[in-house]
Formats: C-alpha cells, sequence, structure tokens
C-alpha cells in the first residue's frame, strides 16, 4: 500500500459566482518540507487556492486532504502571510508576535521566551517595542513571519510576501525565508508573480493557467540553490527562469484572444 500524499487537492474547483470560476479540476499532491512556489498569470486563482488549503474557504467541488484528513476550516498547523496587514496595528512587535501564543494559552514566561527567540531568528532585536507603522515594509514582513513562525505551523502558505518590497530587501528576505525552511524544513506554499523568485526558492514549481484556473505544468527544479550562491549566473537558472517566463506569457496572450 503507498501511503497517501500529505497535502491532496482531488479536482477541487471554485465558483464565487455565476460567472468567475476561479479555479477547475485542480489536482495536486504535495509532499512534505517541499517548497512549493505557485506562478501564473494575475487572477488565475493562486490567492484562492492558497486560501483554500489555508480553510478560509470552501471549494465549491473536489475535496482537500492533510495526511489524509478532509481540511474543513482554518487550523493552527497552517500559517498565512499576506503582502500586507499581516499585522495588528495597534500592537506593538512583540505583542504581534505573541499574540497565537497568547491565544492558544501558552504561559507567560514560556511565551517570552518564545518570542525573544523568534525576535532573534527574524533579526528584530532592538525593534520589540515599536508599531508596525513605525518600521519598513521589510521590517513589517519580517514580523508577520514571526508571527506565523511562533506557532510551529506544519505548512506556511505565503501570497506574494516580498510583492510589496523593493529588490534588495526582497533578495535579503528570501535569503531568511529559505534558510528558516532548511532550518526545520516545513512545507511551503510560496505564490508569487516573480519568476526569479519562483526558481530561487521552489523545489517545485506550479505554473497555473489563465482563468480558470488549472495546473499548467508542475516542474522540478533539477538543482540546488544555496544560500549565498550567485545562482543567477548559473544557466540551468537561466534556463528555467525562462521556461517558466514562456509558459506564462503564453497563457497571458491567450487571455488576450
Ligand atoms: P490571483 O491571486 O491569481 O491573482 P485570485 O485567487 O485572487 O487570483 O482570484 C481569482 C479570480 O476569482 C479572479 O477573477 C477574482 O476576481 C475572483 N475572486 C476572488 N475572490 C473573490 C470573491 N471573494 N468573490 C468573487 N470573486 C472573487
Ligand atoms: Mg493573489
Amino acid at each position: 500500500m503507498t501511503a497517501a500524499p500529505y497535502l491532496r487537492l482531488q479536482d477541487v474547483g471554485m465558483r464565487f459566482d455565476q460567472d468567475v470560476i476561479a479555479l477547475e479540476s485542480i489536482d495536486l499532491s504535495i509532499a512534505e518540507h517541499q517548497f512549493i512556489t505557485i506562478v501564473g498569470p494575475s487572477g488565475c486563482g493562486k490567492s484562492t487556492l492558497l486560501y483554500l488549503v489555508g480553510g478560509f474557504l470552501r471549494p465549491t467541488s473536489g475535496a482537500l486532504t492533510l495526511r489524509g484528513a478532509a481540511i474543513t476550516g482554518p487550523g493552527a498547523d497552517r500559517g498565512i502571510v499576506f503582502q500586507r496587514y499581516s499585522l495588528f496595528p495597534w500592537l506593538t512587535v512583540r505583542r504581534n508576535i505573541s499574540y497565537g501564543l497568547e491565544e492558544s494559552g501558552v504561559p507567560r514566561a514560556d511565551r517570552e521566551r518564545i518570542v525573544a527567540e523568534h525576535i532573534r531568528l527574524v533579526h528584530l532585536e532592538g525593534f520589540e517595542d515599536r508599531y508596525p507603522r513605525e518600521l519598513s515594509g521589510g521590517m513589517q514582513q519580517r514580523v508577520a513571519l514571526a508571527q506565523m513562525l511562533v506557532c510551529q505551523p506544519d505548512i506556511l502558505l505565503m501570497d506574494e510576501p516580498f510583492g510589496a518590497l523593493d529588490a534588495q530587501t526582497r533578495r535579503i528576505l528570501q535569503d531568511e525565508v529559505r534558510r528558516l525552511w532548511l532550518r526545520d524544513t516545513k512545507t511551503v506554499l510560496f505564490v508569487t508573480h516573480d519568476v526569479e523568485e519562483a526558481v530561487a526558492l521552489g523545489t517545485q514549481i506550479v505554473v497555473m493557467s489563465k482563468r480558470p484556473g488549472r495546473i499548467k505544468e508542475v516542474i522540478l527544479r533539477d538543482f540546488d540553490v544555496a544560500d549565498g550562491d550567485e545562482f543567477e549566473a548559473n544557466p540551468r537558472f537561466t534556463e528555467l527562469k525562462m521556461r517558466i517566463w514562456h509558459s506564462i506569457k503564453e497563457e497571458v496572450e491567450a487571455m488576450r484572444r
């Protein structure tokens, strides 16, 4: 007997209105510890796909299972980071990060230890008492990462988390997310519109078709990308990037017809 896939989407469809079919016939099996990046034309249902896995939305057809059990709602085993506004503006960095722990009744002493550890992990020492509005976009996303990581989810869902950041900050945060992933090898689903980011981070890259979104192809990255590497200079990196870019472009052009 073969084990059921860790995360499985079976013939998943999502229709919002009579005429808005966001996703159609999505079949996807994801193994544990993979870093999955998801790319596709704007409006093809990438965010919808993440929200379904997060349990924030219920599919209008098909089934989603995690470790063989149906996903019926949000859970502490899945954490999400959005492009913006993942933080509570009225709470300090420290309180934002400890929020999930307070909610789940973790005793104060443990909370303080865990929060301090995560503040170090995302390099925010000295900013504990600041409010989100007092931080740069990159720092806000570090807080959002820590806020999710303290709850130790098995699956990290990230919806264009670095999409609003400048190129340098984005590159630094990409390295950090890769390092965090290597450190405790969670399963990551990471949506991006940046093909270079998709190849730099993804062990597998999922390309979606134009709306109604379907899985167009799943590409295995067959070489390693390590921290500090000048992987952009690797011809295989460029080749894969171009291949994915062409695949998306095909979909965008089909939308115009
Ligand atoms: P992406 O993240 O790939 O840009 P989305 O998942 O946000 O795409 O949206 C897919 C499609 O579903 C779009 O056409 C969008 O307008 C539509 N959509 C998303 N959320 C809703 C909603 N709550 N109600 C109605 N339509 C929606
Ligand atoms: Mg989106």
